[in-house]
C-alpha cells in the first residue's frame, strides 16, 4: 500500500515537471525566429544586400499560389464546421494573396516608385493580422448556420474590399508622404502589435488545444517577422529573414489547416493526445460496461431457456443436454449413472378437486420436495405437464432406488397447499433405468425409465420399479 503510494508520489510530480517542460519548449521553439533576428542585429553588417528581382518574384508567386491553396482548404473547413475562426482565417489568407501578389508583381518597380513596391509588403500583414485577431475573438463562438456559409455575396464584398485596399495603397504609393518612415512604420507596427495583441489573447484566455498552440506559434512568427522587417532594410539579410520567419509561420499555420481539413474540419475539436487518451479510456470503460451487462442479459436468458417457468426446474431441453453430457462422461470411463421418470399419480383429480391454480402450486412445491430429497449434484426436470426426469450422475441402479424411495416417502408423507388454506395428499410413481445396463443410447435409457414408470402406474402407483 505505501509503496504504491510512492511510486504514485514521483509519478505525479514527473506528469507536472514534464507538462511545464513541454510548455517552456513552445514557447523555446515560438521564439526560434528571436533568436536569429538577434543574431542579423548584432553581427551582421546591414549595408550587406542581395537583391534580385527575379528570386523576389518567383518567391512570392510561390507564395501567392499557396496562399490562396491554403485559403481555399480553410473556406472548406469552414463550411464543413461553420466555425467563426475558419471564416476569419480565410478571409485573412485571402486579404493577405489578393494585397501581397501586387508586392511581387511591383518588385519591377524597385528603382521607379519603390513605395508602390515596398508598401504593399506590410500592407497584406496588415491586412491579415487584423482579420486573425478578429478570428481569434471569434474563437468558441457557436458554428455559423450553414445558410451563413454557402452564401457568396458576403465574400464578394470582402473582395472588393481588398481591392480597395489595393487601391489606397497605390495612392498613398504616389503620395508625398509614401517615403515616410511614419506610413512604414505605422503598417508594419500596426501588424506587428495586432499579432504580439493575438498571442496575448491566446494565452491569456487560456486557449491550448493542438490546433491553436501551432495558430499560436504561428501568429508568434508573424509577429517576429514584422519586428525584423522593421529592423531590415530592402535587400538586406534582415529584409530577407523577415520573409523567411514569415514564410514559416504560414507554413505551420497552413499546416494546422491541413490537419484540420482532414479530421474534424475545425480548429477547436482537434484534441490532444491527452484528451484522446482520456476519451479513449471512457470509450473503454463503456464498452465493457456494456460487454458485462450483455453478458449478465446473456447469463439470464440462458438460464430462462434452460428453466421451466412454472416450477423452476430444468425443462427438457435442458435435461437432454445434461443426460448427453452425462453420457460422454461415462463413455470416457466414469461412472455409470440413472435415471428416474417421475409421474404424479392421479394429477387430473387433483385439478378437478381444487382448480388448476391449486394444480399449479402444486407442481411448485412437489419440485422442491424433490430438490430436498436429492443429492446436491442430481438435477430435476420438467418434462411434461405433471412429468418430471431426475438424473443422477455416479448413482447405480441401488443408489436409484434409495433416492428414488426417497422422494417418494418425502412425496406421499407431506400434505400440500390446495387453496384456501386446505391441504391435499399427493402421491408419485417412478421409474428408475441405469446406463449402460438399460442401454447405451439416451432413447433407450428414457425408454427403459418409462417403461418402469408406467409398471408402477400399473401396479398400484406410489411406487419405485427398478427393473
Ligand atoms: P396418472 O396417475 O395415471 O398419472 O393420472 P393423472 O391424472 O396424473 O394423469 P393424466 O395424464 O390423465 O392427467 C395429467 C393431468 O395433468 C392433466 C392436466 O390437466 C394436468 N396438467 C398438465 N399440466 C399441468 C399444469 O401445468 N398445471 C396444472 N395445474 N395441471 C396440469
Ligand atoms: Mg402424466
Ligand atoms: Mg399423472
Amino acid at each position: 500500500m505505501n509503496a504504491t503510494i510512492a511510486a504514485r508520489e514521483p509519478q505525479a510530480m514527473i506528469r507536472c515537471v514534464t507538462k511545464i517542460y513541454a510548455r517552456f519548449l513552445l514557447v523555446g521553439f515560438a521564439l526560434m525566429p528571436a533568436y536569429l533576428i538577434a543574431y542579423l542585429f548584432f553581427f551582421q553588417d546591414p549595408g550587406i544586400k542581395f537583391e534580385d528581382h527575379l528570386f523576389h518574384e518567383i518567391a512570392i508567386a510561390a507564395a501567392t499560389l499557396e496562399g490562396l491553396f491554403v485559403a481555399y482548404v480553410t473556406w472548406q473547413c469552414y463550411r464543413s464546421s461553420g466555425e467563426p475562426l475558419l471564416r476569419w482565417l480565410t478571409l485573412g489568407f485571402l486579404g493577405f494573396v489578393l494585397v501581397y501578389a501586387l508586392h511581387g508583381a511591383f518588385t519591377g518597380m524597385a528603382h521607379h516608385n519603390i513605395w508602390l513596391f515596398l508598401l504593399y509588403g506590410p500592407a497584406s500583414r496588415l491586412v491579415m493580422s487584423a482579420l486573425l485577431l478578429v478570428g481569434l475573438l471569434s474563437y468558441s463562438r457557436p458554428p455559423d448556420p450553414v445558410a451563413k456559409r454557402c452564401e457568396r455575396r458576403g465574400w464578394l464584398v470582402w473582395i472588393v474590399v481588398f481591392v480597395i485596399a489595393d487601391l489606397a495603397v497605390a495612392w498613398l504609393a504616389h503620395t508625398r508622404s509614401a517615403g515616410s518612415l511614419a506610413v512604414r512604420l505605422s503598417m508594419e507596427g500596426g501588424a506587428l502589435v495586432l499579432s504580439t495583441l493575438n498571442v496575448a489573447v491566446l494565452m491569456l484566455r487560456r486557449i491550448r488545444t493542438p490546433l491553436m498552440v501551432i495558430y499560436g506559434i504561428s501568429v508568434t512568427s508573424f509577429a517576429l517577422a514584422s519586428l525584423a522587417f522593421i529592423l531590415g532594410r530592402p535587400w538586406n539579410h534582415m529584409w530577407w529573414l523577415a520573409h523567411a520567419i514569415f514564410a514559416g509561420g504560414f507554413f505551420l499555420l497552413s499546416y494546422g489547416v491541413v490537419q484540420a481539413y482532414r479530421t474534424t474540419r475545425s480548429f477547436a475539436t482537434i484534441y490532444s493526445q491527452e484528451e484522446l487518451m482520456a476519451r479513449l479510456a471512457q470509450a473503454t470503460a463503456r464498452t465493457e460496461s456494456a460487454l458485462q451487462d450483455l453478458q449478465r442479459t446473456n447469463d439470464k436468458l440462458r438460464h430462462l431457456a434452460a428453466t421451466d417457468s412454472l416450477t423452476g426446474a430444468a425443462n427438457r431441453r435442458q435435461f437432454i443436454e445434461s443426460v448427453e453430457a452425462e453420457i460422454g462422461r461415462a463413455q470416457h470411463g466414469g461412472a455409470p449413472f440413472s435415471l428416474l421418470a417421475l409421474d404424479i399419480d392421479r394429477f387430473k383429480a387433483i385439478n378437478d378437486a381444487y382448480g388448476h391454480q391449486a394444480g399449479d402450486d402444486v407442481l411448485r412445491e412437489f419440485v422442491q420436495k424433490c430438490l430436498d430429497a436429492i443429492r446436491p449434484y442430481d438435477g430435476v426436470a420438467r418434462v411434461g405437464g405433471e412429468e418430471f426426469m431426475v438424473l443422477l450422475p455416479q448413482a447405480g441402479l441401488d443408489t436409484a432406488l434409495a433416492i428414488g424411495e426417497r422422494i417418494r416417502t418425502t412425496i406421499a408423507g407431506s400434505t400440500f397447499e390446495a387453496g384456501s388454506g386446505r391441504r391435499g395428499e399427493v402421491t408419485v410413481s417412478v421409474g428408475a433405468s441405469q446406463f449402460g445396463r438399460d442401454g447405451k443410447t439416451i432413447d433407450t435409457i428414457l425408454r427403459a425409465a418409462d417403461e418402469r414408470l408406467y409398471s408402477a402406474k400399473h401396479l398400484g402407483r406410489n411406487r419405485v420399479v427398478v427393473a
